[in-house]
């Protein structure tokens, strides 16, 4: 596949277009043909580097991802090849106490699809198979692909534990890039006077 990849940390000219050879999917995962891929500051910082974080090389960046499914591993029975989805960016472990809690956020393990694994600035993006979302039919790829990390920004404010006075921060991140509780159904309930009708196929 044709990315956009970087092997040193820097400024823009340190992307550079790249043959890869396509991801290979897990049985949880899905494999998502990139329709648009939305910027992030997020790409910036880990572009430039940032403290005590190692990053893959090369890497792909891209955290706000719209597409069509090309494939899905044999787990993830709720989407099928040809569905236009689009991509929560948070990945968590699913299985300690945080994120059985509802707390996904707080995970040890959590990520963002760009920031430490894959993303789309690329043809091809291998993505866990619960992070799909069905794009609503009245928004276009570049709209689609602006809501997924953008949009818990305004949905965080007063929604999320991460936002609220006292709650536990984890060290080191910042409070602008701190992700969702609940995301998709939250940020579709935030983002209602935009998405009108497609409030219900955006909230799975
Ligand atoms: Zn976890």
């Amino acid at each position: 596949m044709k990315a956009i990849i970087f092997e040193q940390h820097g400024g823009a000219e340190v992307l550079k277009p790249a043959n890869l050879p396509d991801p290979q999917i897990k049985a949880d995962e899905a494999l998502i043909e990139v329709r648009a891929c939305a910027l992030n500051h997020l790409d910036v910082w880990v572009r430039n580097g940032l403290p005590g974080i190692k990053f893959p090389s090369p890497h792909i960046l891209g955290n706000d991802i719209a597409g069509v499914v090309r494939e899905v591993g044999e787990l993830v029975s709720w989407a099928r090849p040809g569905d236009e989805v689009m991509v929560q960016p948070g990945v968590a472990c699913g299985h300690c106490a945080e994120c059985l809690a509802g707390h996904d956020n707080m995970c040890d393990e959590y990520d963002i699809i760009g920031y430490r694994r894959d993303g789309g600035y690329a043809e091809l993006v291998a993505v866990p198979g619960v992070n799909v979302i069905p794009k609503p039919k009245n928004l276009s790829w570049a709209e689609a692909a602006a809501l997924p990390l953008t949009g818990r920004v305004p949905a965080r404010r007063g929604a999320s534990p991460a936002a609220r006075p006292g709650a536990r921060r984890r060290r080191g991140r910042p409070d602008r890039d701190r992700p969702l509780h609940r995301r998709p159904a939250v940020t579709a309930l935030q983002l209602r006077p935009c998405l009108r009708s497609s409030i219900r196929a955006f909230a799975c």
